[in-house]
């Protein structure tokens, strides 16, 4: 779709990345260390600066105790903690348990890896989910679980009962969770971003994932990481030692300093994206589009079912072409592409001027019969 929003000059919602720079703090640190010799392979795992930085933040945070020397793995984004946590988790024949409709990459991350997807229904319109459909989902072959709260596409930031429920699961069948808190400080209307690693004894069983794209809008600097039990963090290391190698060295650096940032900066990131939520979502019902304001992340799903348009294709060829605002049609989110026919996925990581131009645009609804 961004190929696609070129060609048509148009906004580009679609892929998730803002079009305003990272803090201040941050360029200058990579600049910094660019003249500061950080210039060959870091150890493949991650810097030690870097390291001792996340598990800090780690436990300040999240509430997670980790070992710098032993659970921290630094990839190249989170993209890359989840390949490499799904290639050394997955044998033949097992099954991974994905919440839908789901962040693109965990379909691909599943089968790359030899897992078979499992998907469980998050419901429309609140994204709840049903236990007996997670409890079905389950089976002797299920290796590992994928979380991601707060949520892309829906917004879902999961509560603590629900957390307690996967969590349970996860102990009872000897399960692995896998879970991405990208987003864990874009949450909103008070929400708290509760990591599943912090639940019961589910530390011992929990690959937390995690990078600098989203809450420091630096998404092509490529630096993420996970936390992860020894042993796990160790199988972890060799995988991504052969996928990459490592991230690039000064910009882990310039990290680290990043993951020392006062509190004021996440509070500020927040209350930041809450009103561009809100202006969005009202901007995207004055046009006639169903959607409920997301609790955390930076995705709104709207449904689009009262227009007459075919199909989720159809429906984003029509904004992209006609309205020039690029969306991703709902079906790249579910395991079967037709479940997601009746919505679309807009995306607010934008300057104001951007967003407001975007839903002027889109007040081109109105004249659809
Ligand atoms: N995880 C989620 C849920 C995302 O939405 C994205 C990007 O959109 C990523 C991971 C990618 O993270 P990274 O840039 O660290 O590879």
């Amino acid at each position: 779709m961004t190929r696609i929003a070129a060609l048509h000059d148009a906004i580009n919602l679609s892929q998730g990345y803002p079009d305003f720079d990272p803090p201040r703090e941050l360029t200058e640190a990579a600049k910094h260390a660019l003249d500061a010799g950080y210039n060959q392979y870091a150890i493949t795992w991650g810097a030690r600066e870097l390291r001792d930085a996340i598990a800090r933040r780690a436990k300040t945070f999240n509430g997670i105790d980790a070992d710098s020397e032993a659970n921290p793995v630094v990839t190249c984004g989170a993209t890359e903690a989840m390949m490499a946590a799904m290639l050394s988790l997955i044998n033949p024949g097992d099954e991974a348990v994905i919440f839908e409709p789901f962040y693109e990459n965990y379909g691909p991350d599943a089968i790359v890896s030899g897992a078979r997807p499992r998907y469980v229904r998050m419901q429309w319109p609140d994204w709840s989910v049903d236990e007996e459909d997670l409890k079905s989902a389950f089976t002797n072959r299920t290796k590992v679980l994928i979380l991601n709260t707060p949520n892309n596409p829906t917004g879902k930031v999961f509560d603590r009962d629900e957390l307690k429920v996967i969590a349970d699961l996860c102990t009872d069948r000897d399960v692995v969770a896998v879970t991405d808190e990208i987003y864990e400080h874009i949450v909103f209307d008070g929400a708290k971003h509760i990591s599943l690693a912090t639940i019961g004894d589910m530390a011992d069983r929990t690959i937390t994932i995690n990078g600098i794209s989203k809450t420091y809008s630096a998404t092509g600097w490529r630096v993420g990481w996970a936390i992860a039990p020894k042993t796990l963090a160790n199988a972890m290391r060799r995988t991504h030692d052969f996928l990459t190698v490592g991230a690039p060295h000064p910009l882990q650096i310039a990290a680290a300093a990043a993951l020392a940032l006062p509190e004021s900066y996440y509070q500020h990131l927040a209350s930041m994206y809450q009103q561009k939520r809100d202006d969005f979502v009202r901007g995207l019902q004055k046009a006639g589009l169903d959607c409920r304001p997301p609790r955390g992340a930076y995705y709104v799903m709207a449904n689009f079912g009262r227009f007459p348009f075919d199909d989720d294709w159809a429906f984003a060829m029509h904004l992209v072409e006609r309205l020039r605002v690029a969306v991703v049609p709902g079906g790249s989110f579910y395991g079967d592409p037709k479940d997601g026919r009746r919505f679309v996925r807009f995306m607010f990581s934008k300057r104001d001027e951007t967003l407001k131009e975007a839903i002027d645009r889109l007040q081109g609804l109105r004249d659809v019969p």
